[in-house]
């Protein structure tokens, strides 16, 4: 069976840089298995999705190099749920809930205080069917647990029942059902939770390995025991370690903290995101990969950590700038141009500045230093200094112009006025950028012409 899997974010916000984590291992398993990538639209909260975000999902992992194979709604598939609950019912394996939130509330805490595991007893099952009506002619819409296998014949003495799996992540783990409450899967308002309609799906859609963050290990749980009652076969499951802020604190949608949008609005290379995103919280270093390709040839979803990451802006600056300074001109080409960096002198003004970027858009500004000069003002430290670097000028060599003509003029500087080091090389490098750092000097002089190097002479 050919590998499926499949991304499900809910479209209630942009995704960030811990939804592009399961979004990037998701399509890295695939993709080395050369298997398909659904993108699910987990949309069955009406008033909370919206569209404007799901187009921002697409988008966004458009630009992080993951274009799906399918995308489906939730909202489209709702007969599909509809027909499993049907099913469920009439095994007997869903059945109609009355409490209301106090009262689960208040027999939660008499359970505790009887030292009982603090989970569903199971009351609503010994309702009889007049006492449900009188229920319901009171106005009371029924919630629908699903019965967990967890009792032999009596489903009111739960006993141990250890559900297994081989988690593609954790390797071996367990979940014993007698633990958890029979899951709500339809609420009173008859609007559906997660755990139906994600199971349905997976089953219809012929998912064969679900990855998401550990914070659904509890529900595969029950999700697995769905499966079979659904008679769909279980596919393989694997559960990330999720990301952090610097603080500690879980990453969310709500706060729009950490999006993909703002980090591609802030001008970082898709790369960097999805190179950090994958392989930190890893035994792999956090290392710059030039496209999903390669990362997919070194990914291994279980050399990720059972512990959640720290994710760290500095760390994903630090990976853009070495994602710049190794991109061939060739790569760059188009987008220079639409900075309107093109001509001759492009290919080489790329070698010699993309090592000093933080960010991809900052080659407009050295691109305008390079054909106009560093503007009328240069912040020179001294009035000497401003003097020295005009008659510096006066040393420039004659004969042929190449990359030899810094170190010919430097050394003709050096020997007239005694400078040397940065008394000798930060003017000449305000005279000829307005900036304290930069390119190196004797390519950007090469670069510029005996004509540009001169229009600099303060
Ligand atoms: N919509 C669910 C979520 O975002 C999907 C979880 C899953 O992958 O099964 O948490």
């Amino acid at each position: 069976m050919m590998t499926t899997v499949r991304f499900a974010p809910s479209p209630t916000g942009y995704i960030h840089i811990g939804n592009a984590r399961t979004a990037l291992f998701n399509w890295l398993h695939a993709k080395r298995d050369k298997g398909r990538f659904i993108l699910r639209l987990d949309d069955t909260d009406q008033a909370r999705s919206e569209q404007k975000f799901a187009d921002a999902i697409v988008e966004d992992l458009r630009w992080l190099g993951i274009v799906p194979d399918d995308t489906v709604r939730q909202s489209d598939r709702f007969a599909l749920y509809e027909d499993a609950a049907e099913k469920l019912k009439a095994a007997g394996l869903l059945y109609p809930c009355y409490e209301t939130p106090d009262e689960l509330e208040r027999r939660r805490r008499l359970r505790l205080s009887r030292r009982l595991p603090p989970v569903y007893g199971r009351e609503a099952l010994k309702l009889s069917p007049e006492e449900r009506a009188e229920l319901q002619s009171q106005g009371r819409q029924p919630h629908w647990r699903f019965l967990l296998p967890n009792f032999e014949d009596d489903p009111f003495t739960p006993r141990p029942t250890i559900v297994k799996w081989d988690d593609v992540v954790r390797g071996p783990q367990q979940v014993d059902l007698a633990s958890l409450s029979d899951p709500v899967l339809i609420r009173a308002d008859g609007t559906w939770l997660y755990t139906l309609p994600s199971v349905v799906d997976d089953g219809d859609l012929g998912v064969t390995d679900i990855i998401r963050g550990d914070d659904h290990v509890t529900n595969t749980g029950v999700q697995l025991v769905l499966f079979d009652a659904l008679d769909l076969p279980r596919p393989r499951f694997g559960h990330h370690n999720l990301l952090t802020d610097p603080t500690g604190a879980g990453l969310s949608k709500r706060t729009g903290a950490q999006s993909i949008r703002g980090l591609r609005d802030d001008g970082l290379e898709p790369m960097a995101v999805a190179s950090m995103a994958t392989l930190i919280g890893t035994s792999h270093s956090v290392e710059p990969f030039e496209d999903l390709n390669r990362l997919a040839q070194i990914f291994d979803a279980s050399t990720a950590s059972k512990s959640a990451a720290r994710y760290d802006e500095g760390e994903l600056q630090a990976l853009n700038r070495a994602i710049l300074h190794e991109l061939p001109f060739e790569e760059v080409e188009e987008r220079l141009r639409k900075l309107g960096i093109e001509g001759p002198d492009a290919a080489s003004f790329w070698r010699i500045v993309r090592a000093n970027l933080d960010r991809f858009d900052e080659a407009a500004a050295w691109w305008a230093i390079v054909q106009h000069g560093p503007g009328r003002i240069v912040p020179f430290e001294s009035d000497d200094d401003r003097a020295f670097a005009k008659e510096a000028f006066e040393y420039l060599p004659g004969g042929v112009w190449d990359e030899t003509i810094w170190k010919r003029w430097t050394d003709a500087v050096k020997a007239a006025s005694g400078r040397k080091g940065r008394a000798l090389f930060m003017p000449l490098r305000l005279a000829l950028t307005g900036r304290r750092s930069g390119p190196e000097l004797a390519d950007l002089v090469a670069l510029l012409g005996r004509e540009r190097t001169l229009a600099r002479r303060p």
